[in-house]
């Protein structure tokens, strides 16, 4: 055959393998992943492309799957799903989907079959070096695929199983790379061995070292996003998160512990309890060790557990002892050797277990999950029936623009979870009464076009209830993550919780960007606004594109509208040398970021300042560096990267803080020192390098824990708030052992969201009308001696979410932010994260304020 002609015949295989996945009409085609990988499985970790080619592989040999890529990983990998379940049912899996989601009422129309099948989610290895659970997936599929599986088969007759083998493709590959080049002829068991110690930044969390297990209420991640959406589309009745715990840990399944949300259902804990029991019965009989009800509770609702459960579904963590400390195999403290095959075979067990206990309890799950979310709907749980998001008041302010952007980022944001909300259109013109998020008081609030409403009375109330109440209740003060989250306090908006139910009809589409004000093809200025990372992301892409553009220090007043401080103006007179481009990028960049933009014929304005005063800054635009690496905590480092690349869109250089020599500084405007623990990094030479470096201009910015590296030291004006006598003086309590949990709990930290008092008067605050805090810890500074304390703690007292008491007592009159001047430099210390897993809206307008404003005001 020539050349040509075998490239032509593999493009057209090619061709119709992938338009047609055809099921094969036999199983004798189908190998097991042993045979078809050519290994034991359990005896090596198989690589991201393999573990493809094998799921291609099943779905090709066996009647029983079919295969659906659903997007991909920030590195390219591809994510992908198998449906497995009989012929028949995955001929009608269209229809099968369909139905699921007009019991729910979440798709139109009336379902067009009786009967049901369960539909079940098996999400593996969503943590990257918690690495078995891909390989168990691997096996699980196999079995559930075979044909011939007498145990197996008879499940599917009523089961529809959704299986992603690999939920984290670049954290797995990251782990996996290491390990094969780590691993010397024979595996080492000794856990000091360099197989077992996983270098910087290890491979838990995605490109972005975020925690993918942290972000499904957030959704900042695209590997989050793909996985959204698959699961909206599905609805599944069943979900299950594999991950990987300690390696001396035994294993752990369903019922999760205390506290449970109160808005999971006694059925959902008792299904729970009969997956837990059906695994146990797999586990005695093998003799292993498994515990249950203890140490993984469901109660944040950024989990693969919590977040189906307020969906609905029974959603269930399992955790395998291994993880990335594992290999091939460990010593355990208790002197047993435990090997991948060990963890390998419990895992697999508990899927097929899952599955066999779904299809049991089919019928229940069915009607259980549809009553939930009819129950939801017409009757929706505790005592509010909606949330009134107001958008700002653009009467007279700033360049009009519909809608709000933070009004219009949140309804994407619950959008993207699958919850409905309105804008409130013209005309709308409502009176309500209900709890103000701010200050949780009673006060009466108008609904007006522009609005946001989350009515609960929808099949998604639950999780709606649960994203957006003004306060969760927190069942237990003994938990594992954070307690405090509601959207309305993340997006800095003016929101209320209302007891009666209200129904307002608008268009939820963005009006198109429009040019206003003066009717000129050559304005003087261009002016924009500041309100959003969507206006930061837009100025970022103005600098790429070589405009020069400065900011508002001040109000200014033309043609009766105000333009607040913060407010860009793009000159004509700053751009000359752009010639007749000039209005056509401009025009074209706000096009693409949806800007709306207002042209002015002249400089002089109505109220002072002009536009070529000196109180319009320029923004000189900075050269940031962002140190990334070890010692810091890798997932604050990836705040912030991907911060600067997904969010704010403005190049920043990444600095291995091992290698870091103060020569760099010199090319350097602003230095970004992420939150984590700085060990000895900061030694006297590098914080006098710093110190001259800021001196000369630069600007130093300071994020949660990296204000503890600074305070104190010669030249940072951060220091911890006096010791209060009164607290010392306390009698000290004897505790009880039994108690010790309880007792920590009173110092405990989770997450809490709190109010602060603003400057907004600063650069650093511009665009923000009021910022709500998240606070993760009890550190606590004085307000700043010579610097700006630009935001206050207002009050130590929660708004929502739980501080332990003797916490508390350390932030009474502490610094939130604050900006200090240094010779001609600055150093911003923002001692809460705004950037915490990416998800406080308007901690990232904030950070914008601090890359370009602060140093150029
Ligand atoms: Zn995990």
């Amino acid at each position: 055959m020539s050349r040509l002609l075998r490239l032509i015949l593999f493009s057209v295989l090619l061709t119709a393998l992938a338009v047609a996945p055809a099921r094969a009409q036999s199983a004798s085609d189908l190998q097991s992943p042993a045979d078809f990988l050519g290994y034991e499985m359990g005896s090596q970790f198989t690589p991201h492309h393999r573990v493809m080619d094998y799921v291609q592989h099943v779905a090709a040999a066996s009647p029983n799957v079919e295969a659906e890529p659903y997007g991909e990983s920030y590195e390219g990998r591809t994510l992908m799903v198998a449906y497995i379940s009989t012929p028949d049912l995955l001929d009608e899996r269209e229809t099968v989907r369909q139905n699921n989601l007009r019991r729910i009422g979440l798709a139109d129309g009336a379902p067009t079959a009786d009967d049901a099948p369960a539909i079940v989610y098996l999400s593996y290895n969503v943590h990257g070096n918690e690495s078995v659970s891909t390989e168990s997936a691997l096996q699980t599929l196999y079995e559930l695929a075979d044909p011939t599986n007498s145990q197996t088969q008879p499940w599917l007759d009523n089961t529809l199983v959704l299986l992603d083998p690999l939920v984290n493709p670049d954290g797995r590959a990251r782990y996996v790379n290491f390990y094969r080049e780590s691993v010397g002829a024979q595996p080492n068991a000794r856990r000091m061995a360099r197989e077992h110690q996983e270098p910087w930044p290890g491979g838990r969390a995605n490109h972005y070292y975020f925690d993918l297990n942290r972000d499904w209420a957030w959704a900042s991640q695209q590997e989050t996003q793909h996985r959204l959406e698959l699961y909206n589309r599905w609805m599944p009745h069943v979900h299950v998160d594999y991950h990987e715990q300690g390696i001396d840990s035994p294993h752990y399944f369903a019922p999760a512990a205390d506290p449970f949300h109160e808005d999971i259902a006694a059925w959902q804990r008792e299904i729970q309890t009969e997956m837990g029991r059906n695994h146990a019965r797999y586990f005695d009989e093998n003799g292993w060790r498994y515990f249950t009800r203890e140490r993984f509770d469901l109660f944040y609702p950024g989990y693969g557990d919590t977040w189906p459960t307020f969906n609905g579904a029974i959603g269930m963590t399992y955790e395998q002892g291994g993880s990335g400390r594992a290999g091939l195999m460990v010593h355990t403290a208790e002197g047993d050797t435990l090997s991948l095959h060990d963890r390998f075979v419990r895992h697999h067990a508990t899927g097929l277990s899952t599955v066999e206990t779904a299809a049991r309890e089919a019928d229940r799950l069915v009607s259980e999950f549809v009553s939930y979310h009819e129950t939801a709907a017409s009757n929706p749980p505790g005592d509010y029936a909606a949330y009134l998001v107001k958008a700002r008041d653009a009467a007279d302010h700033g360049v009009p623009n519909t809608p709000d952007d933070r009004i219009h980022a949140l309804h994407e944001h619950l959008e993207g979870q699958g919850i409905a909300s309105t804008i409130a259109g013209d005309g709308t013109d409502m009176q309500r009464s209900g709890l103000r998020y701010a200050d949780q008081t009673e006060q009466s609030a108008a609904i007006e076009p522009g609005d946001l409403v989350v009515s609960l009375n929808q099949p998604k109330g639950r999780l709606a209830k649960v994203l957006m109440e003004p306060q969760t209740t927190v069942v237990d003060s003994v938990t594992y993550d954070m307690t405090g989250w509601s959207l309305p306090y993340a997006y800095g908006l003016e929101a209320y919780a209302l007891e009666q139910s209200v129904s307002v009809s608008g268009d939820t589409e963005a009006a198109p960007p429009t040019l206003q004000g003066a009717d000129t093809d050559t304005p003087y200025a261009y002016l924009a606004n500041w309100h959003s990372i969507a206006d930061a992301s837009f100025l970022s892409d103005l600098i790429e594109a070589g405009v020069k553009v400065r900011f508002a220090r001040e109000a200014f007043e033309l043609n009766g509208r105000t333009f607040e401080p913060g407010t860009l103006a793009i000159l004509r007179a700053n751009n000359r040398n752009m010639g007749s481009d000039f209005d056509r990028i401009v025009q074209e960049t706000a096009t693409e970021h949806e800007r709306s933009l207002y042209r002015t014929a002249t400089g002089f304005m109505d109220e002072e300042p002009d536009l070529g005063s000196g109180n319009i800054r320029y923004i000189d635009a900075p050269h940031v560096g962002v140190l990334a690496g070890s010692p810091l905590s890798s997932l604050n480092v990836g705040e912030v990267w991907h911060f600067f690349e997904q969010q704010l869109g403005y190049p920043a250089t990444l600095l291995e803080p091992g290698n870091f020599r103060d020569e760099w500084l010199s090319d350097l405007d602003v230095l970004v020192m992420p939150s984590g623990s700085y060990g000895d990094w900061l030694t006297d030479e590098r914080t006098e390098a710093l110190q001259g470096w800021i001196q000369n201009g630069g600007h130093l910015i300071a994020l949660g824990a990296a204000n503890s590296a600074l305070s104190g030291r010669d030249g940072f004006d951060l220091a911890a708030p006096p010791a209060d006598a009164d607290s010392a003086a306390a009698s000290p309590e004897l505790t009880r052992y039994e108690d010790r949990a309880r007792e920590a709990a009173t110092r405990g930290t989770p997450g809490s969201v709190h109010a602060t008092t603003l400057d907004g008067s600063h650069p650093l605050a511009f665009g923000i009308e009021r910022y709500f805090t998240l606070k993760r810890s009890a550190r606590a500074f004085a307000y700043l001696d010579s610097g700006w304390t630009v935001a206050a703690l207002e009050d130590t007292a929660p708004l929502t979410g739980f501080m332990g008491h003797e916490a508390q007592q350390e932030l009474d009159d502490t610094l939130v932010f604050g900006v200090q001047s240094y010779g001609q430099g600055r150093i911003t210390y923002l001692v809460d994260n705004p950037l915490t897993r990416g998800f406080w809206h308007n901690g990232q307008l904030l950070m914008s304020n601090a890359v370009f404003f602060v140093g150029n005001e």
